[in-house]
């Protein structure tokens, strides 16, 4: 980890910028908080909702900065997802890092699994809405029955089911190379 990263430039409300999530607050990794932050002690109106993998993180409150500039990870030697999937798909360690230690997690059921193509992390999108699985990319869901072994009678009667934040819940990844969308999912 970098120990002197330039200050991050911010997205539209003021957020820092993640490569990989690039719009937490819609996600709800974050939301407006008036919490103080436990790393750098600042009230800053935003704050991360996301897991935290660390040996002691109960009630810990971070902000998006703190995520950002890695310096919270570094003060709870923790991360926000976990790094086993990315580095199963051979992803290079710079990029590992960035997506679990300065970048907001998800919250999932089981161990979150960060999506990956084209040899790069993919960007994290949250739980689509109904109305866009409808119109999901057939590239993307036969990728999906291919990995879960579902038939397309199954999909079929998982999208006319679902609920965003139910369960079996969701996750949409965007390839930042090729642009496809991928699925993850998991159940409670
Ligand atoms: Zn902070
Ligand atoms: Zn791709």
């Amino acid at each position: 980890m970098k120990g002197n990263n330039p200050p991050s430039p911010v997205d539209k409300v003021g957020l820092p910028i993640f490569t990989y999530h690039p719009d937490p607050l819609a996600t709800g990794s974050v939301r407006p908080g008036t919490e103080r932050c436990a790393c750098c002690g600042q009230v800053r109106g935003f704050i991360y909702a996301g897991p935290i993998y660390a040996a002691s993180s109960d009630g810990t409150t971070l902000c998006p900065w703190c995520i950002a500039d890695g310096t919270a990870a570094a003060k709870l030697d923790g991360t926000f997802s976990d790094d086993h999937p990315l580095a199963r798909a051979g992803i290079p360690e710079a990029v590992i890092e960035e997506v679990t230690q300065r970048t907001p997690g998800y919250q999932s059921w089981q161990q979150d699994e960060w999506q990956t193509c084209c040899g790069d992390a993919c960007e994290f999108h949250g739980d689509p809405m109904r109305a866009g699985l409808a119109l999901a990319d057939p590239t993307a869901v036969a990728q999906f029955l291919s990995a879960t072994g579902w038939s397309p009678e199954q999909w079929q009667e998982f999208v006319s089911n679902y609920e965003p934040g139910g369960s079996p819940a969701l996750y949409h990844f965007v390839c930042r190379g090729c642009k496809t969308s991928k699925y993850g999912w998991d159940s409670d």
